[in-house]
């Protein structure tokens, strides 16, 4: 399923108070794409992710959202089919945990969505998606979220998104507030669901280090609108974004630093690649000592 946006629009309140958090948004994500939304605090991120799976409506005159087959411009549009197939989990996803036990947390999007499944369809479910986040079925279905670790928690959060087995993930800063070891853990799990789960990872993130490790392509939003489209390598080789203030990648502060001092390392900024190139050019100059 891909996500097209066209000259998309939107404005929060009405009259005096009425602000203008996206500005003719033109974006279109393929299917298959682990796509990166950076920009700053206020820039309109999250009210675009959110207009994704309809938790924020496209306004009459707003532009125009589909994703896949699903008009969200039109008023017949299925949102609740939409929302089983575009799965959100929010910043700090651990604070919406709510059951008393993993098991009814993780079941109840499926209750929600798929009222008609039968209990024991609902047990393989819970625990095929239990399974997939790396939380073992037996050890933890009966035991109560909030006795959790922070990145379990997080886990049971994504479990109960992924278990309506949705076809697009979006995840609103899910590495923010993790340690290292934590953020290396969710970002394999991330890599896990992409390759066995879900087609589609959108991911908003304020980390440029991760943006340039992990997304295949990246959009630059400030102040409501697009300033930059692209792969992680031509996004930060722009100059609206290298003075954006947002940062940029070690890799690419690296290489950019490197190409003044006369050696120019052509990677795609993530660090193995970064290594290779290193190393082939380290061999070239070598060679022609
Ligand atoms: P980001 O996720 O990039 O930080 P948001 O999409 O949350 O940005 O917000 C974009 C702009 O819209 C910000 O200026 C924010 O203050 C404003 N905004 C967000 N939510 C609301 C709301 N419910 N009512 C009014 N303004 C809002
Ligand atoms: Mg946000």
């Amino acid at each position: 399923m891909f996500v097209k946006a066209e000259n998309l629009s939107y404005v929060y309140g009405s009259g005096r108070l009425s602000f203008r958090a996206l500005n003719n948004i033109n974006l279109q994500i393929d299917e298959g794409e682990f796509y990166g939304i950076i920009g700053h605090t206020g820039s309109g991120k999250s009210t675009f992710i959110q207009h994704i799976n309809g938790l924020i409506k496209v306004e009459k005159n707003y532009g125009k959202l589909t994703v896949g087959e699903f008009d969200l411009t039109d008023k017949k549009c299925d949102f609740k089919k939409l929302r089983s197939k575009v799965g959100m989990v929010f910043q700090y996803p651990e604070y919406q945990l709510f059951a008393e036990t993993v098991f009814d947390d993780i079941a109840f999007g499926l209750k929600n969505f798929c009222p008609e499944m039968k209990e024991e369809e609902r047990l393989v479910a819970v625990k095929e998606a239990m399974e997939s986040v790396g939380l073992n079925y037996e050890k933890y279905k009966d035991v109560s979220p909030f006795d959790l670790s922070g990145g379990q928690k997080r886990r049971v959060a994504i479990a109960g998104v992924i278990v309506t087995k949705p076809e697009v993930l979006i995840l609103d800063e899910p590495v923010a507030g993790l340690d290292p070891e934590g953020k290396r853990d969710f970002t394999a799990l991330l890599h896990t669901l992409k390759s066995k789960f879900v087609k589609t990872i959108i991911i908003v993130s304020h980390d440029m280090d991760f943006v340039a490790e992990n997304c295949t392509k990246v959009a630059v939003f400030s102040h409501g609108e697009i300033i930059a489209e692209g792969t992680p390598k031509q996004v930060f080789a722009k100059e609206e974004v290298q003075n954006s203030g947002l940062g940029l990648p070690l890799t690419s502060f690296v290489t950019d630093q490197l190409k003044e001092a006369g050696i120019d390392i052509d990677c795609d900024l993530t660090t193995s690649d970064f290594i290779e190139k290193v190393a082939e050019t380290l061999q070239e100059r070598g060679d022609r000592a």
